[in-house]
């Protein structure tokens, strides 16, 4: 089978780290740790895996920045020794082809989505009883036995022919669903869960920095679960502008300066020190910094009235440096979250994709034009570059199988 992986082999990151600056496509050269690989299909190693032929994969932002060898070695998660290999491709749906005799969930046709192994290892996918305080919970993202090492790894992901998979890693498409519903459940989800870790009350103000698609699945949940509050979108390109009014952003921040067009939507003071250090007395209830950075993240720390809450949703592998001075002194609250998991809401508790799939059959989330191209996996080069310059008008760029 066909996949696309990448490798934790020290020498060719920092080969290419060294290199990248020079050498904007290095990493397709040969000494990179990116293969397109063709191999045989792997035996199932276990009573409870399974085997899957994809239909539909997306492209997601951290697909692309393990792809580019972004991540520093000194971040936390790389001290872990979990994976050794990193197969691209998550949002991705797929039909069972062979399950084993001990497999109780799934029987070959079946449709499914992958939830539960792109983050990794977890009690449930290495067979640990008793399971951890978080996968007892459903938040199989925090299991804290995630870097034992026990039991087999599944291989291929959904850039690729397909996978094999420990049956707890899956979840599966209901009927209603189509496939490209199916493939954007999970990044959906990404937005459900971001939502409800500050979910904004009555009337009070949020603003989402930054509208790719997590930013734009984003309004949406926020729109679905908190109808009655504002939400403000600060939004680059035009394509995402108007997709994020769609989805239901009352205001838009494009071209103006933030800093004043904050000032103007939440009445907050703005004041000018030296060297164009601008602070705000006043902002929004909630921020979500969709982009994560050290820039996006200093401004969305000022731009958060007092007490109010930043949820770094953006995802990005390297330190930041920043002033983090709004935390203390505007006792600015700075929280995070991490894709998706079990969710309290309206009284009960939800799987993420759960909830997700009750909200689409509702009509409150769509997607809508949000898939903008398809490529089938021979071009996937074209597919990366296209789903990395947004002046393609780029939203979600899925791989197609066409089955
Ligand atoms: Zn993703
Ligand atoms: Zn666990």
């Amino acid at each position: 089978m066909r996949t696309i992986y990448v490798d934790k082999h020290i020498p060719k990151i920092l080969a290419v780290k060294a290199l990248k600056p020079v050498w904007g496509d290095v990493v397709y050269a040969p000494l990179s740790p990116v293969r397109f690989a063709e191999i045989p299909d792997p035996p199932l190693p276990g009573p409870r895996w399974l085997r899957v032929r994809n239909r539909v994969c997306g492209i997601c932002a951290s697909d692309l920045s393990l792809l580019h060898v972004e991540a520093d070695p000194q971040i936390g998660p790389a001290a872990l020794p979990g994976n050794q290999r990193f197969y691209l491709g998550h949002e991705v749906v797929s039909i069972v082809t062979e399950v084993e005799p001990g497999v109780t969930r799934f029987k070959p046709g079946d449709r499914v989505i992958m939830q539960a192994r792109f983050q990794g290892a977890h009690c449930r996918n290495q067979e640990i009883e008793p399971l951890c305080r978080h996968c007892a919970e459903g938040n199989y993202i925090l299991c804290e036995n995630a870097s034992r090492g026990i039991g087999p790894r599944g291989v291929g992901g959904g850039w690729g022919d397909g996978y094999t998979a420990h049956e707890s890693e899956l979840y599966p498409v209901p009927d209603d669903l189509s496939d490209d519903q199916a493939a954007m459940v999970e990044p959906l989800a990404v937005g459900v869960r971001t939502a409800l870790r500050r979910l904004p009350a009555p009337g009070e103000k949020a603003l989402v920095v930054g509208c790719g698609i997590v930013g734009l699945n984003l309004i949406q949940a926020l729109r679905a679960l908190a109808p009655d509050c504002h939400i403000t979108a600060l939004a680059r390109y035009g394509h995402q502008q108007l997709m994020a009014r769609r989805l239901g952003a009352d205001e838009i921040i494009g071209n103006e300066d933030p800093y004043r067009a904050v000032a103007r939507i939440t009445g907050a003071r703005l004041y000018e020190g030296m060297l164009g250090n601008r602070m705000l007395l006043g902002g929004f209830d909630v921020v979500f910094d969709c982009v994560g950075t050290s820039a996006t993240l200093q401004d969305s720390l000022r731009w958060a009235r007092a007490g109010g809450t930043v949820v770094l949703a953006g995802v990005k592998l390297k330190p930041l440096s920043l002033d983090l001075t709004p935390v203390w002194y505007q006792e600015v609250n700075l929280i995070g979250v991490n894709s998706h998991g079990r969710e309290h809401w309206n009284g009960r508790e939800w799987e993420t994709f759960d909830l997700v799939i009750e909200l689409l059959r509702q009509g409150k989330l769509t997607i809508d034009g949000l898939i903008t191209h398809r490529f089938p996996l021979e071009k996937w080069r074209e597919a990366i570059a296209t789903a990395e310059n947004k002046r393609t008008g780029a939203i979600k760029v899925v791989f197609d199988y066409g089955h």
